[in-house]
């Protein structure tokens, strides 16, 4: 699973940090961040997410 953020859009409101903590984070430069790991398991929380994110700026691939 490819997870993108893009910066240029991301206000860093933190919706998909407090969705998912274990994928998303608000990092140093005030944008989120997507931590690396192992998300198996964690599919839908990753698409909800994405699906709050209110300015698309969450990319998810294969
Ligand atoms: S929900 Fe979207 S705008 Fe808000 S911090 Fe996450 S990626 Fe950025």
């Amino acid at each position: 699973m490819d997870i993108k953020i893009n910066k240029e859009v991301c206000i860093g409101c933190g919706t998909c940090a407090a969705i998912c903590p274990d994928v998303f984070k608000i990092g140093a430069d005030a944008k989120a961040e997507v931590i690396a790991g192992d998300y198996s398991g964690k599919e839908g929380l990753i698409q909800q997410a994405k699906d709050a994110c209110s300015v698309q700026a969450i990319e998810v691939g294969d």
